[in-house]
């Protein structure tokens, strides 16, 4: 295990100078078994691109936690993918974060707080659980990218998130990369994919996205959000 000074914003920004720029693979692998051994998890959507990033870890390391935000209202489709998806890679630790049966109770008895308050719905089913369960990691992995949207397009490999820090493993990789790496590998996609649905989240707050739109146009479509929060504003 490598000894991490600290772990500062500027310790973290001192691990994004010296391995930022090294591939995906390298960053996962230094990540995994020598930054944070037994300290780290990957939280993934089972979305679109999601296997880019579930193939990396799983050819590191299939043991790794991988946290899936069981919010309740994903697409039948996207809950099957995950199962399937973990036996092909081998992924032995996917961990469901469910909402707090307390907190529905109150806030969303009826299940429709996404209509009325899509922000308070997704703190209650997947800020909240995501944040409890990282309580016992130091580390965690995304998938996100600099090209998805343009408040990411200055993100770093290695943020600092609090007391932990956040790893990006693909920041630099291209909607056209990822297509690549999962084209070569003949990688399954989550199958929502051929309905058009370019990025995928929980189905009521998912829509189909026409040709030449945005890849994100149909997440919470008519209203300004776009983004759940687990990332603060990005
Ligand atoms: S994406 Fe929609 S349904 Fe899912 S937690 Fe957020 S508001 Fe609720």
């Amino acid at each position: 295990m490598l000894d991490i000074p600290g772990r500062t914003s500027s310790a973290v920004g001192a691990l994004d100078r010296m391995f930022g720029a090294l591939p995906p693979k390298d960053v996962l692998a230094l990540s995994i078994r020598d930054l944070f051994p037994g300290r780290i998890a990957v939280v993934s959507s089972f979305g679109a691109d999601s296997i880019a990033l579930l193939n990396l870890v799983a050819e590191v390391d299939p043991s790794t936690p991988v946290l899936f935000l069981e919010t309740g209202k994903h697409f039948e489709a996207t809950l099957r993918y995950r199962d399937m998806v973990a036996e092909k890679l081998g992924l032995t630790n996917v961990i469901d974060l469910v909402p707090s049966a307390e907190a529905l109770a109150q806030k969303d008895p009826d299940g429709l707080l996404h209509a009325r308050e899509p922000d308070a719905c997704c703190a209650i089913r997947k800020v909240a659980p995501l944040y409890e369960a990282l309580s016992g990691y130091d580390a965690w992995i995304t998938g996100r990218r600099r090209d998805q949207t343009f408040l990411r397009n200055r993100m770093e490999v290695f943020e600092a998130d609090g007391a932990r820090t956040k790893i990006n493993p693909l920041a630099d990789w291209s909607q056209d990369d990822i297509d690549t790496y999962i084209w070569r590998l003949e990688l399954p996609r989550n199958p929502l994919v051929d309905e058009s649905y370019a990025s995928i989240g929980c189905a009521p707050c998912t829509a189909k996205v026409a040709p030449g739109e945005d890849v994100r146009a149909g997440r919470w479509r008519g209203t300004d959000k776009i983004e759940c929060g687990i990332h603060g504003a990005t």
